[in-house]
């Protein structure tokens, strides 16, 4: 077959600035924004002109910091504990061929100034993300009414989220620089668990992840026989 040659038309400027800990769809937490910037030589305004009159749309693009480490035929979803394998294309693993994602997400925006570019929320692209192309989400086609899916068929199960008092300090202070609630968007990305799947619970070890400027750490506390995420730090990024 052919090969052809694909040029991003923008790129995501997103607060997740680390694979680890972004959800793993869009829409599972919904109130983290981004923006997606058109790029030279597609940054045209009237390139966007009508696709305020769509709510949603389909994001394109590159999963680009792991497209290097190429493809197998099978991989370990989450969804099944990280253990059992299955055809890739039975997935939406980041490891596969062309390295291609795909997203739909809420459009809150269209802006012209300083560049053409989109603000959305919900979505699961890391910063830097090259999109590869933009289409409006059409209900009356692209939501299947009877559509299935036997493993993945509602939400995964989500895990509670405590911010300790010191990481609250400094959520409240988050707020005050930047007016962004952090204590809602922890709630919402944690409460998906982003340890690996095949992962037990351990209360020793400290987890991490890098969002907006902040390092986040947590580690998983056992109260009441259930597992809870409690936050422990919140410290600027070095
Ligand atoms: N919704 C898309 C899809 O179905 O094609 C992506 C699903 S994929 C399971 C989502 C994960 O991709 C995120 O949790 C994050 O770890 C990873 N990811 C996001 N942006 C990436 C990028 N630019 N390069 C590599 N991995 C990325």
């Amino acid at each position: 077959m052919k090969a052809f040659n694909l040029t991003p038309v923008a790129v995501v400027h997103s607060p997740y600035k680390e694979k680890f800990g972004i959800p793993r769809q869009p829409q599972l937490a919904p109130d983290v924004e981004a923006s997606v910037e058109l790029v030279a030589p597609f940054s045209r305004p009237e390139a966007l002109s009508g696709l305020a009159q769509a709510s949603h749309i389909w994001l394109q693009f590159i999963f680009h910091q792991t497209i290097d480490k190429g493809w197998k035929p099978t991989v370990r979803p989450p969804r099944l504990g990280g253990n059992k394998r299955l055809g890739v294309f039975a997935t939406r693993a980041t490891h596969r061929p062309n390295a291609l994602g795909l997203s739909v997400v809420k459009l809150l925006r269209v802006e012209q100034t300083p560049v053409p570019r989109l603000i959305i929320s919900g979505c699961d692209l890391l910063d830097g993300t090259p999109v590869l192309d933009i289409k409006p989400y059409i209900p009356y086609v692209d939501s299947v009414a009877e559509a299935t899916h036997a493993f993945a068929e509602a939400e995964p199960q989500k895990i509670a989220v405590h911010i300790s008092p010191p990481a609250s300090q400094q959520c409240e202070e988050f707020y005050r620089e930047k007016g962004i609630d952090l204590t809602e968007l922890l709630g919402q990305i944690l409460s998906q668990d982003p340890k690996p799947a095949y992962q037990t619970f351990d209360a020793e070890r400290v987890y991490g992840m890098r969002l907006f400027d902040k390092n986040i750490q947590w580690q998983y506390q056992l109260t009441d026989g259930q597992w809870l995420i409690n936050v422990t730090a919140i410290t600027a990024q070095d």
